[in-house]
């Protein structure tokens, strides 16, 4: 088992165990498990029978599984559940599920009577590292994604590295993307180990990988809780990425978009004369092996960016690498990034062609 503790106000932590629920310890006498449908269905009853048996009174409530998930339709249904079961300001909302889920829940916990304790229970690879960890929830309005949320602690995330077991392996990979980031910002062995042949769920080191994950992005929000500085390098590739997500009403995952952004950033950063990091980039998102799409035009990018939460009034900023481990929030002219969608799209289609040509068991 490891620990991280988490110096935010107020105090969280981070418990990462191989196989077991047992260390999700839940202070309040009462608590609702916000679940996915998928999650609740492969791992629910064996979370529930771990907190029975420990004296909670814990019941659930089930959302549509993924980003359906984060909808005001759903944030209201979850808020009505909590208020029949007579939930008072003493008891707690579980997530459990993936990023989608967590957002919810910890949107829903934020609010309901104007705040009650959040746990989270990540069963994907992302929510694990990221997500999960960190207090920022939200739910998207069709204007665009996490547009209305609120910065709320977990109490505790609990991360459970058994339920990647049945975690599809495309979804393994797409969460393997937020990793790969926390490895560019901030610790070279981490962006190595994910790109190491046969890295999955499986790996001998999969406790301390994910450690490591989290321990880069703990050690951002205890210095910048609210982002309103560094913590902005976490958007590293969610530029391009959240546009992308809403162009395609998100037929294009959130980790499989992040893989995208992180290339499209790196390639930019290289035509502004910055370390070049495109190449890792690169090599990432053959291990990703993310789905294709029907590549937009520049001008249908242009409106995403100039919404993007970094955009101000002077215009675009993105988070650009200047070489591994050197994040700078930069500004940037339409002019300079223009020429880098042309490189970017014939990448992408080389690399779709290459793995069209390998086997679809390869997938
Ligand atoms: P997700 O939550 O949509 O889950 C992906 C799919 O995996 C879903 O269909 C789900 O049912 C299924 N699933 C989950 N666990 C499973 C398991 N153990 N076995 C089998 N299937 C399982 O996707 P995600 O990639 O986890 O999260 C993406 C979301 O996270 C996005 O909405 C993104 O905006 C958000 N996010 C939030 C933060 C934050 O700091 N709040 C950070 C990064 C991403």
């Amino acid at each position: 088992m490891t620990t991280i503790l988490v110096n935010t106000d107020p105090p969280s932590m981070v418990t990462i165990a191989a196989n077991s629920f047992s260390a999700l310890v839940v202070s309040e006498p009462r608590a609702a498990i916000v679940a996915d449908e998928r999650a609740w269905q492969l791992h629910g009853p064996a979370l529930l029978g771990s907190l029975h048996i420990r004296g909670l009174d814990a019941t659930s409530i089930v959302v549509p599984a993924g980003e359906a998930c984060k909808s005001l339709v759903e944030f209201g249904r979850v808020h009505s559940r909590l208020a029949r079961l007579n939930f008072t300001r003493d008891t707690a909302i579980i997530s459990l599920g993936g990023g989608a889920v967590s957002d919810l829940a910890g949107f829903a916990a934020a609010t309901f009577l104007r705040g009650i304790a959040f746990y989270t229970v990540p069963t994907t690879l992302l929510a694990m590292i990221d997500a999960a960890v960190g207090g920022k929830t939200a739910i998207n309005i069709p204007e665009g994604k996490n547009l209305v949320g609120a910065f709320h602690q977990p109490r505790q995330a609990h991360v459970n590295l058994g339920v990647l077991s049945t975690l599809p392996p495309a979804v393994f990979r797409q969460g393997a993307a937020e990793l790969f980031k926390h490895g560019l910002l901030a610790d070279d062995a981490l962006s190595c180990a994910v790109l190491r042949p046969g890295f999955g769920p499986a790996d001998p080191d999969l406790e301390s990988i994910v450690a490591a994950g989290v321990t880069v992005k703990v050690r951002v929000i205890e210095r910048d809780p609210r982002e309103t500085g560094e913590r902005a390098f976490l958007n590293f590739g969610h530029t391009l990425a959240h546009a992308l997500e809403a162009l395609t009403d998100h037929a294009v995952p959130h980790g499989d978009a992040v893989g995208y952004g992180m290339h499209f950033a790196a390639l930019v950063g290289w035509r502004l004369g910055l370390g070049d990091v495109s190449p890792k980039t690169l090599a990432f998102l053959d291990y990703q092996r993310p789905a294709p799409f029907a590549l937009p035009t520049f001008d249908a990018l242009r409106p995403y960016f100039a919404r993007d939460k970094k955009t101000d009034s002077s215009g675009w900023r993105f988070v650009l690498l200047d070489g591994a481990r050197q994040p700078i929030l930069r500004r940037v002219t339409p002019a300079e990034v223009e020429p880098v969608w042309q490189k970017f799209c014939d990448d992408l289609r080389e690399l779709w062609n290459e793995h069209s040509r390998l086997a679809p068991s390869a997938t």
